[in-house]
């Protein structure tokens, strides 16, 4: 059966190589999180997870509960991207809100709504009314998601107060974290930096009101993979140029497509980055072919020169982009050329190996289908078994 291969070592040296990379230019370092959302960007979560525990990650992201309950018993804090969370849940699943209207609804939810405390109420009430609902055991962390110029998901920067508001009298919401996705890491693009002026203007609101209502200050993040390497790579003349407070930095990091061995950015980088996964599969059969003769649905492949052919078990049907031969071409890790059209289960190539490398970098599968290393990544199938080596 094909498997994905998931080598660990290479995954350390990413964790290593980003965090030493950060750290290099600052004296407090943010803390590494790591990105595990999309079943850990096809990787596998499990696996992946706990090789990220052996290294000592304490914080993490998913996509939802389903994959948070697969893994919350490894870390001190995960924070769910999408979705819900029941208020029962273990207290270090962490939810993520990503607007006003899903505050409001996680508020009037809550048990205590018997209370006669619906989140209108809590708005008219004086925060010492609202002090004397009968406290609950439930109490649930969220990360406000806030936009900073995506203008994809998170609360605009004038629906803030009203959210600090909300929180200020809900007994059973605690505010765990600030966070903005800066859309222009990959970017040379002015909007990268304005992303995190926008970002550090919302943060100095925040503290003055964790500060002005004894709340304990939340934690704050806003750069995934390039950003982060770029930003710290060149954080003092950034500062300077952008006038940026360095007390302000960011106290996390969320690290994806680094830890996995690739990065995206059309700013150079200057990192070495190794793939983690590659994907194995093994041979079904093999037969002696002649010049002409050809191979697969519809003869699409014509045999150049007699050779000996086999099939491996593997296809789209497994997650992989389907061949059909209007792409370009596409190899193999050991160089045997992927023979259009693929099966749903099965390709042809000429070799005669028992066990064929179909892939150890996704780059060259990207290329080919013009994306982009995550989507080859994320589409790999939750049943190929993940072998760690
Ligand atoms: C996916 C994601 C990341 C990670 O981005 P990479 O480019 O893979 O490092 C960070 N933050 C959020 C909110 C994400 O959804």
């Amino acid at each position: 059966m094909a498997y994905i291969r998931l080598d660990s070592l290479a995954f350390e040296h990413n964790l290593n190589t980003i965090s030493h990379h950060i750290a290099s230019t600052i004296q407090s370092a943010p803390e590494l999180a790591l990105v595990l959302k999309d079943n850990a960007y096809g990787h596998g979560l499990t696996q992946i997870a706990s090789l990220a525990h052996s290294w000592g990650i304490q914080s993490v992201f998913v996509k939802n509960y389903a994959e948070a309950m697969q893994i919350y018993e490894l870390f001190p804090v995960i924070t769910t991207l999408y979705g819900e969370v029941p208020y029962d849940a273990p207290s270090n699943i962490w939810h993520s809100i990503a607007s006003l209207a899903e505050l409001e609804a996680m508020l009037a939810w809550f048990p205590d709504k018997a209370c006669g405390y619906s989140t209108q109420a809590m708005l008219k009430n004086s925060p010492q009314e609202v002090s004397k609902i009968p406290s609950i055991p439930y109490q649930r962390t969220i990360e406000l998601k806030v936009n900073i110029g995506m203008n994809r998901n998170g609360l605009a920067a004038d629906e803030l107060d009203s959210a600090l508001m909300l929180l200020e009298r809900s007994p059973h919401i605690r505010l765990g974290g600030v966070f903005a996705h800066n859309g222009y890491g990959d970017n040379d693009d002015r909007g990268f930096m304005q992303s995190i002026q926008r970002f550090y203007a919302i943060k100095q609101r925040v503290l003055l009101w964790s500060e002005r209502n004894h709340i304990p200050r939340p934690r704050f993040h806003s750069l995934s993979t390039s950003g982060a390497l770029r930003f710290y790579a060149q954080q003092r003349e950034l500062c300077k140029e952008w006038r940026l407070d360095s007390a302000l930095f960011d106290d996390i990091v969320r690290i994806g497509i680094g830890a996995y061995g690739y990065h995206t950015s059309d700013v150079p980088l200057h990192i070495q980055l190794r793939p983690v996964a590659s994907l194995w599969a093994k041979k079904i059969s093999s037969l002696f072919l002649k010049k002409g003769e050809r191979i697969g649905y519809g003869g699409v492949s014509k045999v150049r020169k007699d050779g000996v052919f086999s099939t491996y078990d593997v296809g789209y049907g497994d997650g992989l982009f389907r061949l059909s031969g209007s792409e370009g071409r596409l190899f193999c890790a050991s160089g045997e050329e992927i023979l259009p059209v693929m099966s749903m289960d099965n390709f042809s190539c000429q070799s005669e190996k028992k066990e064929i490398c179909v892939f150890d970098d996704v780059r060259g599968w990207a290329q080919t289908f013009r994306t982009i290393p995550y989507v080859i990544l994320t589409h790999l199938s939750p049943f190929l078994p993940r072998v760690v080596v």
